[in-house]
């Protein structure tokens, strides 16, 4: 069957690849509606350990096509939402506390893009069907349950992992999907002020109207000095993209005591430097924490409820439309391109 990949590190195109059978426990997947990833790009330029031959895409929701014999709560045909991260359930790793993306190692359960051929694809392979997908409640759009799979789960982890709380003050440094769907995050869980900073129009835009109080381009040098000017005590930085100055700036910025949630991927330094005095020599209380999205059918049919009532709608994150298979990499170059007017696009498969 024909799937979009990676040939090679910076060798993107069609792949001939064998459809996926499922084991016992698992399904196979006809994916209806499909959307690349910033990580997607990155993996496809080299941003992890070398892949050939790999299918990409972690970002999905479609039509079941064949469970396996001990599956019971889906069946062929089912409409489904995949999470982008499926653990493994049995794997020792989930069973400690808060690392249920990381079943077999870090990021173990991240397994689109670690360990087999991602979504897009004729088809896809879905491990432990009961445990890793979802269905689409009545009232949610296909599309807003694709929102849910990547975008929502890793942005609202990150107003989590930052213990976002009523009145705080919360900076969140880099506004593309992710850093939208975190400041929307922060706002629902009781953010006072919540500044965003972004490079692109478009993402400044929607950041305000998912309830940032006050935006910051980054493209302007001394982004943060704005934010010290706009916030001198600032509780939470959530930081959802950058490189390792953008890390550097969210412990300078946020307050003795207070935290900042890394949910962003650093794939272009070998070393991330810390600002000692910033960091108050060590003994300031600034917690800085580094987190990965959670996964599994649990984790995602909550998300899915939450638009289904209306608290959120993360539809407003699509920019850009798609249709047929053909139409992948289209919608992939416009991924590694980000003109300014680009949040996400999809792709109707
Ligand atoms: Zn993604």
């Amino acid at each position: 069957m024909r799937g979009f990949g990676m040939r090679d590190v910076d060798d993107i195109g069609w792949l001939d690849v064998p459809r996926p059978v499922c084991g016992p426990l698992d399904a196979v997947v006809r994916p209806t509606i499909v959307a690349p990833c910033t990580s997607d790009v990155r993996v496809a330029h080299g941003g992890a350990a070398p892949r050939t031959n790999r299918v990409l895409g972690h970002e999905a929701v479609g039509i079941v096509e064949a469970v396996g014999d001990l599956v019971t709560g889906f069946r062929a045909g089912d409409v489904v939402a995949v999470p982008c991260v499926t653990p493994d359930w049995l794997a020792p790793g989930v069973q400690h506390a808060r690392t249920v993306s990381h079943d077999a190692g870090e990021q173990g359960s991240f397994k689109f893009v670690g360990h087999k051929d991602g979504v897009m694809a004729e088809a896809f392979h879905v491990n432990q069907a009961d445990a890793n997908l979802a269905r689409i409640p009545a009232g949610v759009p296909p599309e807003a349950a694709l929102m849910a799979t990547d975008m929502m789960p890793t942005g609202l982890h990150g107003a989590e992992v930052a213990e976002v709380g009523f009145g705080d003050t919360v900076v969140v440094v880099g506004i593309g999907p992710v850093g939208l769907m975190a400041v929307a995050g922060a706002v629902l869980r009781g953010a006072g002020r919540v500044i965003a900073v972004g490079g692109r129009p478009a993402c400044l835009k929607l950041a305000a109207e998912y309830g940032a109080s006050a935006v910051v381009s980054r493209r302007d040098d001394d982004w943060a000095g704005q934010v010290i000017r706009l916030a001198p005590e600032v509780d939470k930085v959530i930081v959802a993209g950058g490189d390792q100055s953008t890390l550097a700036a969210a412990v300078r910025l946020v307050r003795a005591g207070g935290i900042v949630a890394n949910i962003n991927f650093y794939d272009q330094a070998a070393v991330l430097q810390l600002p000692v005095v910033d960091w108050g020599l060590g003994m300031a209380d600034k917690d800085i924490r580094g987190s990965f999205c959670l996964g599994g059918g649990v984790q995602l049919q909550r998300l899915l409820a939450m638009i289904a009532a209306g608290r959120i709608d993360p539809t407003r994150l699509i920019t850009h439309t798609f249709e047929g298979l053909d139409r992948l990499p289209d919608a992939f170059a416009l991924m590694e391109a980000k003109p300014d007017d680009l949040i996400k696009p999809i792709v109707y498969l």
